[in-house]
């Protein structure tokens, strides 16, 4: 029987478990694989500076070529898994190897959410989730002159100001009636419209897109013309789950896993953005695409695997740069019944706090890091006690709530 620890994908959850398994001192093999062919890489520059050409690609990796060697962990790139059999404890992979494991970690991510759009496959159209993917948008948007984006969430909104910056005429379609609507509140969106406004994006509210022509035109559905030449996809991620799926676990917009990331299997476990985890935070099962998240849950299985059970516990935060502006989020605003504003956002800095029943749920700051920054500490606590008139109040150090 294996002894092996088998992680399923190599992306920010994957390698920080494989990292935080040797600095927990388990010395138990780790198989890590990647169905992708480049060294393993960080995600976020790829919509921001990465397209923008002042990031390097040398310092995407993840982790430095001798690392992987030198911890004894086994990388095997360009390798898919295609199907797991729990009675056997092995993996099929692509390569024909049936890979035996004594725990399964499915690492898996998201893949860009298919959309049943005539000429979406065309070849002026680009979805963004792989440095692949953003290699070749950042070669396209050379030539480009009017980039359509898809899609005003996070990364659509990255790309469309990465492109207005390289002076291209963009215009963003959404379908919803403001930015960024499933993260943020109204106030933060209408910023950030502004911010995009004010750097000539124009921004479609409402407007679906009917097809795309091959030159990359795009015909929305009230008839309107865009004569796009660039079209990118930024409408959304599914979790990939087939293979949990298949080998019979349950998934419901990822794979369900309790609070130590374990699925109904004991030897099989979930982890990052494929992950429907119970969330002590929540209190609820959620799936959440973001670094923090990723990384958190693979220091803590991690720690379970070493032999110290942890269960998941940060609060979740996140952050977006969108031209010179960043704006970070902490906890999670879904639900609020209350919403004040800290500071002026005429001044281009402030932060909203958000509450339910009148308890502090979040916050979302935008160039405002003290107030992100507290807020992350004031939500770790179990009964976080600042109030709303006290987050209104610039006078009020947050630091007293911490
Ligand atoms: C362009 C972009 C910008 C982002 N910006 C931010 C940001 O500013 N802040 C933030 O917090 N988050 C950001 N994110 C989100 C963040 O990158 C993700 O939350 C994070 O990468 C999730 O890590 P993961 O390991 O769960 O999944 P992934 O990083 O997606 O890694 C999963 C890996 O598994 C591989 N895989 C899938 N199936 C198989 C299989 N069957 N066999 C082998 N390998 C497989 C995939 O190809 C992939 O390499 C961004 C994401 C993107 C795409």
């Amino acid at each position: 029987m294996s002894d092996a620890i088998v992680i399923l994908g190599a992306g920010q959850a994957g390698v920080q478990l494989a990292d935080s398994l040797r600095r927990e001192k388990c010395t138990r093999p780790i198989v890590l694989l990647s169905d992708e062919t480049d060294f393993p890489y960080q995600r976020p520059p790829l919509s921001k500076t990465y397209l923008l050409g002042s990031f390097a690609e040398e310092r995407l990796p993840l982790r430095g070529p001798d690392f992987y060697d030198g911890h004894g962990i086994d990388l095997r790139l360009g390798v898919a898994a295609e199907s797991i059999d729990r009675d056997t404890r092995t993996v099929r992979l692509s390569t024909g190897e049936d890979l035996a494991y004594g725990t399964l970690v499915l690492a898996t991510g998201t893949r860009v959410r298919d959309l049943p759009i005539p000429g979406i496959g065309g070849p002026r159209v680009h979805a963004l989730r792989s440095l692949a993917d953003s290699r070749k948008i950042r070669a396209a948007l050379e030539g480009a002159r009017h980039v359509a984006v898809i899609g005003g969430g996070f990364i659509g909104l990255e790309t469309a100001s990465a492109a207005a910056k390289m002076g291209k005429q963009v215009t963003v379609v959404e379908m919803l009636d403001r930015l960024m609507r499933r993260a943020v509140g109204p106030r933060i969106s209408s910023f950030f419209h502004e911010l995009h406004a004010a750097n000539g994006v124009e921004i479609r509210y409402g407007a679906e897109v009917r097809s795309i022509g091959e030159a990359g035109t795009i015909t929305l559905g009230n008839g309107d013309l865009l004569d796009s030449d660039l079209v990118i996809l930024g409408a959304g991620v599914v979790p990939n789950c087939e293979l949990a799926t298949e080998a019979g676990l349950a998934c419901n917009n990822g794979i369900d896993t309790d609070e130590y990331g374990r699925t109904a299997d004991p030897d099989i476990f979930a982890i990052g953005d494929c992950a429907h985890h119970l969330s002590a935070f929540a209190r609820a099962r959620i799936r959440l695409e973001s670094i923090q998240n990723a990384a958190d849950q693979a220091r803590a299985l991690a720690k379970t695997l070493a032999g110290t059970p942890t269960a998941y516990v940060e609060v979740p935060w996140f952050w977006s740069d969108q031209y010179d502006v960043k704006l970070q989020m902490a906890g999670l605003s879904d639900g609020a019944d209350q919403q004040v504003e800290r500071g002026d956002p005429a001044s281009g800095s402030f932060s909203v706090f958000y509450f339910r029943e009148g308890r502090v749920i979040a916050a979302d700051s935008v160039r405002a890091p003290a107030d992100h920054m507290a807020m992350r500490r004031i939500l770790a606590k179990p009964d976080p006690a600042l109030t709303a008139e006290e987050a209104a109040d610039t006078g009020f150090d947050l630091k007293q709530r911490m």
